[in-house]
């Protein structure tokens, strides 16, 4: 089969295929966690005192009791059992944006042959994977390639069912045999845990006892596409890298704004409602479903919780909404940018901190002294986005994401904070000081009661900000849809964790020199605004005159792609940060840079070595052909004395011959492997070998406008966008 042979039978197969037999709805009490061992099915099983010790360690973070392992296993065996797992897998995530599992039977085999089933609390608490082929970025050399997970006792276990069985699934961290963290959620853990430390200090300055845990929140709205799976083994470039790497822009795209909260159509609804049932039962409290702006595009937005849960329930989702996809017939998208000239895919994490006893910490609250609070912890993100916006920068810094950020639909690349009107008129009283003149009269607590209270709904939204207060959060919208959520927890966190401590910091020295606390608090607010208020902005974050003036007036940094990005994790300061709140030592550091910049380029070339492929075997001989059908119907026509011009011809194939050399050109830079530094090759990715691509594609889609559809090789943009 060649040409667009391929194309009408994928339609042919969509338009004949069966729905999805529905399923009778089930009963959201029957679904709920029905897959997970959650804390009330631990204190059904276990016997009281092991249920405190543990409960105790999910809820404080407090040492784990070692000693209980045995029976929390047994009874987590029992469970599994009962549920048809005959494995369990310690789930570890790796320095990639994937989950790693590794499979063990509870199978033991007696010396009489018979079986039974055993699982200690020894291989509950510890594994070990042979992880020698997980990325660790020099940590471990081979001689030494032991990796250890060890149990997180703070993220549930749960049983993971596919059609090929059903499996016990236990989170785990990923370390060195030195005790290095080989994983995100080590880091994660600890910059939640240095948070908590900075955020008891200012709680405690301002005169709480008896804090409780202070943890931090997340809820990741998750976009997507949705692709007839049809198509998509016809196109190398989805089914290899996410995103197509050519294709001619539809006659109709999102011009019309009408795919956006439009009604969801009925496969995807169908598809939605599976993998919602799915999530249920892992205890992922799925909560808002829509259509999102481009055609076949949408979005899932679960409700939030602790950071560390979210973000594993954040790679659950993601798995789940891959394999569920699969089996409707379909191809879930998490690329950032699978199709040109259409909007891209994020996930935009919201996130705040807070405990049992003082509540959401962003939470402006209705009197004037949580207010005070609030603004304290407000104002220590600002100075964390200031100070530390670059490496927030490089959290997010992907191949995949630097189609999006910057472009003109997704945040920019510059790290500002938008606080909306009322917050930023509170912040610019604040900054003025229009109150300092009270100071001295001793009514500094009239002072802090003319602040304004906020109502929780911030009113206006910014869209083209990369970080938003959203009324008791903020929502980092620039973060990549394919991303695993937990490096930019962690950039979060850390950054908070020091401006809390800076905050602390200044408070005590305020309160040393005798100021009294509201004095206090309101010296070191003025202090983040007037050293920190050029990050915050209001406008329009993608214009022109915003990234001249964030620059060249407010110093910000424009760090375009992740080339610019990535070596901010090398910068002195940022490995300051990371060891000092001992989040990340400077070894650990150092391999997470070489690791996500091997990446970066093994992407790009990835696409690139694509991108020469189906040029010359798909596009170049369609091409070809219809030249040949061309140039023969016009010579047998003038033959016959009928005159068929030649200029297509002729336009035809100069863009050919163009896009041959362009391929050539291509070809020739790949295999360039001469760099000085990861860094120069980097940018020799972002500024050669990228330009390039898009030049090859540029004449390819030119191509695609111009020979007969039914020779055209690869599913166009208006057959993967619009037919389901
Ligand atoms: P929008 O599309 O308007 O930004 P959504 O309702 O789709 O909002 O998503 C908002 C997300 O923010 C949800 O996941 C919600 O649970 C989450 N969220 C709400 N409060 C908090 C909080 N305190 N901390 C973290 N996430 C939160
Ligand atoms: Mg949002």
């Amino acid at each position: 089969m060649s040409g667009n042979a391929v194309r009408v039978q994928a339609i042919q197969t969509i338009t004949n295929r069966q729905p999805m037999p529905t399923k009778p709805p089930a009963t959201l009490d029957s679904l709920w966690a029905s897959d997970v061992f959650t804390l009330n099915k631990m204190k059904e099983s276990l016997p009281k005192e092991i249920f405190k010790s543990l409960k105790k360690t999910i809820e404080t973070s407090s040492e784990l009791d070692v000693s209980i392992a045995d029976v929390v296993a047994l009874a987590m065996k029992d469970w599994a059992l009962s549920k048809g797992a005959l494995y369990y897998a310690h789930v570890f995530y790796p320095l990639t944006n994937a989950t790693a599992e590794k499979h063990d039977g509870f199978i033991s085999v007696q010396s009489d042959g018979s079986v039974i089933s055993e699982f200690s609390g020894k291989v509950l608490v510890q594994g070990e994977p042979d992880g020698s082929s997980f990325p660790n970025g020099g940590i471990r050399s081979t001689f030494e390639a032991r990796g250890y997970t060890a149990w997180d006792v703070t993220s549930p276990a749960f049983i993971m069912t596919t059609d090929n069985g059903a499996t016990l699934c236990i989170p785990t961290v990923f370390v060195s045999w030195t005790g290095e963290a080989l994983d995100k959620k080590t880091p994660l853990l600890r910059a939640n845990a240095a948070m908590n430390k900075a955020a008891h200090r200012v709680l405690s300055l301002l005169g709480h006892t008896g804090i409780a845990p202070v943890n931090s929140s997340c809820g990741a709205e998750q976009e997507y596409f949705l692709v007839d799976a049809n198509f998509v083994s016809s196109r190398p470039d989805l089914l290899l890298t996410g995103r197509t790497l050519f294709g001619a822009s539809p006659a109709k795209g999102q011009q019309f704004d009408d795919h956006y909260f439009g009604a969801i159509p009925e496969r995807v609804q169908v598809f939605m409602q599976d993998v919602e049932e799915q999530l249920y039962r892992l205890g992922i409290p799925a909560k808002t479903r829509h259509n999102e702006v481009a055609p076949g595009q949408f979005e899932i937005a679960p409700f939030f919780e602790s950071a560390n849960v979210a973000t594993d329930h954040q790679q659950l989702l993601m798995t789940v909404l891959k394999n569920t996809a699969k089996k409707h017939g379909l191809v879930c998208l998490l690329h950032e940018k699978p199709f040109k000239g259409i909007n891209g895919s994020g996930k935009h994490v919201n996130w705040s901190v807070g405990n049992a006893t003082q509540g959401n910490l962003l939470d402006p609250g209705s009197t004037p002294h949580s207010n005070s609070q609030f603004l304290l912890f407000c104002g220590a993100v600002i100075r964390g986005v200031h100070k530390f916006g670059p490496l927030l920068r490089a959290a997010i810094a992907t191949a995949s994401n630097d189609h999006r950020l910057g472009a003109n639909e997704a945040p920019p690349a510059i790290m500002s904070v938008y606080l909306g009107t009322q917050l930023d008129n509170v912040f610019e009283q604040i900054s003025k000081g229009e109150i300092t003149g009270s100071l001295n009269a001793g009514i500094m607590d009239l002072g802090i009661k003319t602040l304004p209270t906020f109502s929780k709904d911030a009113g206006d939204r910014n869209r083209t900000s990369p970080f938003a207060f959203t009324g008791n959060r903020f929502e980092f919208r620039a973060v990549g849809s394919g991303q695993s959520v937990a490096g930019p927890l962690v950039a979060m966190n850390t950054m908070l964790a020091d401006s809390l401590n800076w905050v602390a910091d200044e408070l005590e020295s305020e309160l040393g020199k005798g100021a009294d606390l509201d004095t206090a608090i309101l010296t070191v607010l003025k202090a983040v605004i007037d050293k920190h208020g050029a990050v915050v902005f209001g406008g329009n974050g993608y214009s022109p005159e915003w990234h001249k003036m964030a620059v060249e007036e407010r110093g910000l940094r424009n760090l375009r792609t992740a080339a610019d990005a990535l070596p901010v994790l090398k910068e002195k300061e940022i490995e300051a940060l990371f060891d000092g709140l001992g989040v990340l030592s400077p070894v650990e550091l150092a391999s997470r840079f070489d690791i996500y910049a091997e990446q970066y380029i093994l992407a790009i070339e990835v696409e690139a070595k694509l991108v020469i492929s189906m040029a010359k075997t798909g596009i170049y001989p369609a091409a070809v052909k219809y030249l040949a059908d061309l140039s023969s119907t016009i010579s047998s026509l003038q033959s016959n004395g009928v005159e068929l011009g030649n200029e297509s011809l002729l336009r035809i194939s100069t863009t050919l011959n163009t896009m041959m050399a362009t391929v050539d050109k291509l070809s020739t830079v790949l295999g360039q492997h001469d760099f000085a530094s990861i860094e120069e090759h980097m940018q020799f990715c972002a500024q050669t070998i990228r330009p390039l691509m898009d030049e090859v594609r540029l004449y390819a889609d030119t191509l695609e406008t111009e020979v007969a559809d039914e020779l055209w090789p690869f599913p166009t943009y208006q057959e993967m966008l619009f037919i389901k």
